[in-house]
This record gives structure tokens, C-alpha cells and sequence, in this order.
């Protein structure tokens, strides 16, 4: 009889992309979506052909972060078109679903999704294409780092200890699936009170950098803790773009001149 074709082994390239870097972070909620956009955005800025692929299934937020809603279209049944905004190529698992609908898909039907965002989008020609990821060591990072060849992760922590902790698992994993960290980001660092200027650490302060001094892996940013940050993504449009000379923006700035 007619034999199987072997199924392509290891992690595969994806079409047209150059280079696939995961955002990732141990514990939900200390803003791997908000440097995602925002690193996209100042990429787009500095020329850079930049894609967004938004893996967060647990609470994917790229959408209302970048703005842009509606299903993405398939003229052929086959491939899916990407969205586009603020200069950033992006398709969310959050575009498949209804926005307040949950996530209760099983395992192998997520792993399909993902498959398909990687592989039958058409992503185009790309530079870089960042990866949101959803908290924690799971399947999809598993996955990702499986189906496709990632060139570097990074990793987004608050400067607390529970976050830190949950982080260290993030790197000991990516180092397990021999993925190069490219770095750690201490997100809401500092608090600026917009009224007196007096500078708080709501969540500590310097625990990321103590961290990655640890770990032997570079400490990419700084970022505070800031309204405007907050107010710009839930506006639909990342401070880096609504605010590209804002103080709040050259941090995202300096990360995409390094990377
Ligand atoms: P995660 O992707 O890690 O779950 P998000 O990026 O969705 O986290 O951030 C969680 C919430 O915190 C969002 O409302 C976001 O706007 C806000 N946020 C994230 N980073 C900052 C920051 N540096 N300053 C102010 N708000 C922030």
C-alpha cells in the first residue's frame, strides 16, 4: 500500500519570518502583553518588519492593545489573513473566540490553533515576529518552542518575589528547550505620582536585576509603573505609538535598539 509521509521533524521555520522571539513571564498580570505591543510598536518605529502573534489563550489581549477587532478573513479556506495596525502584522487567538467568551478548549484543540496562527497565517515577509505567550510553563510554550525554531525568549517579571520565583521556572524551562534568553524586563519598577513626583516601588524595586545578575542573563529594562502606560494600551494604541517622545517610551525603545 502507499506508505505515510514522514511528518517533518523538529522545530520548522516559519514562512517568510526571519527571526521569532517569545515574550513570556511566570505568573499572569505583570504586563508580558503590554511590553509585547510596545516592544512591536518600537520596532515597527526603528523600520523593523514586525509581527505579533498574540498565544496568550488564557486572556489574550493584543486585540484591544493594538486596536483592532473582527475575524480575520480566509479568501482561500486555507490560509488566514493577518490584521495590521500601528505598523504591527498581528493575529490573536483572541480574534478566534468571543471576547468574553472563555477558553475551555482542550489541550490537543489548542495546540491545533496555535499550529495554525504559526503556520497558515500569512504572516509575509518579517524581520521579527514576537510570540505573547500565556503565564507559566504549559503546553503552548512547550509547543512553540517544539513546532518552530525560537531564536530567544524574554522574560517580563515584577520586581516581587512570587513573580521572580514563577520567572526562574520561565528561564530554567526555555533553557531545557534550548532557547537562548535574551533577557529579563522588570516591569512596574518605579511609580512617579503624577501630582508630587515622589518616586514609590509599589512592588520593590531591583529584584529583576539582582535576579538576572543571578541567573547570568542581561536585565533588558527597567520599566515603571505609569498611568499613561496603562491609559494608552487600554486606548488601543501602545504609549510608544500614541507617545512616541514620552520618558514612558524610551524604554520600550532601548529594548528594540538591543535586540
Ligand atoms: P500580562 O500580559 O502579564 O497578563 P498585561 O500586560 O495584560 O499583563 O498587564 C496587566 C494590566 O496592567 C493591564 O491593565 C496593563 O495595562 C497594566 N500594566 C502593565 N504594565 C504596566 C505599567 N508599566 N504601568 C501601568 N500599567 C501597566
Amino acid at each position: 500500500g502507499m506508505k505515510k509521509k514522514a511528518e517533518p521533524q523538529g522545530p520548522q521555520k516559519i514562512p517568510g519570518v526571519d527571526h521569532i522571539i517569545a515574550i513570556a513571564s511566570g505568573k499572569g498580570g505583570v504586563g508580558k502583553s503590554t511590553v509585547s505591543s510596545n516592544l512591536a510598536c518600537a520596532l515597527a518605529a526603528q523600520g523593523r518588519r514586525v509581527g505579533l502573534l498574540d498565544a496568550d489563550v488564557y486572556g489574550p489581549s493584543q486585540p484591544r492593545m493594538l486596536g483592532v477587532s473582527g475575524r480575520p478573513a480566509s479568501p482561500d479556506g486555507k490560509t488566514i489573513l493577518p490584521l495590521r495596525n500601528h505598523g504591527v502584522t498581528m493575529m490573536s487567538i483572541g480574534l478566534m473566540t468571543n471576547e468574553d467568551q472563555a477558553v475551555v478548549w482542550r489541550g490537543p484543540m489548542l495546540m491545533g490553533a496555535l499550529q495554525q496562527m504559526m503556520m497558515q497565517v500569512q504572516w509575509g515577509a518579517l524581520d521579527v515576529l514576537l510570540v505573547d505567550l500565556p503565564p507559566g510553563t504549559g503546553d503552548v510554550q512547550m509547543t512553540l518552542s517544539q513546532k518552530a525554531h525560537v531564536d530567544g525568549a524574554i522574560i517580563v517579571s515584577t520586581p516581587q518575589d512570587v513573580a521572580l520565583l514563577d520567572a526562574r521556572k520561565g528561564i530554567d524551562m526555555f533553557r531545557q528547550l534550548n532557547v537562548p534568553i535574551l533577557g529579563m524586563i522588570e516591569n512596574m519598577s518605579t511609580h512617579i505620582c503624577s501630582n508630587c513626583g515622589h518616586e514609590e516601588h509599589v512592588f520593590g524595586h531591583g529584584g529583576v536585576a539582582a535576579e538576572a545578575q543571578k541567573l547570568g542573563v542581561p536585565l533588558l529594562a527597567e520599566v515603571p509603573l505609569d498611568l499613561q502606560i496603562r491609559l494608552a494600551s487600554d486606548g488601543g494604541a501602545p504609549i510608544v505609538t500614541s507617545k512616541p517622545d514620552s520618558a514612558q517610551a524610551q524604554a520600550f525603545h532601548a529594548i528594540a535598539s538591543a535586540l
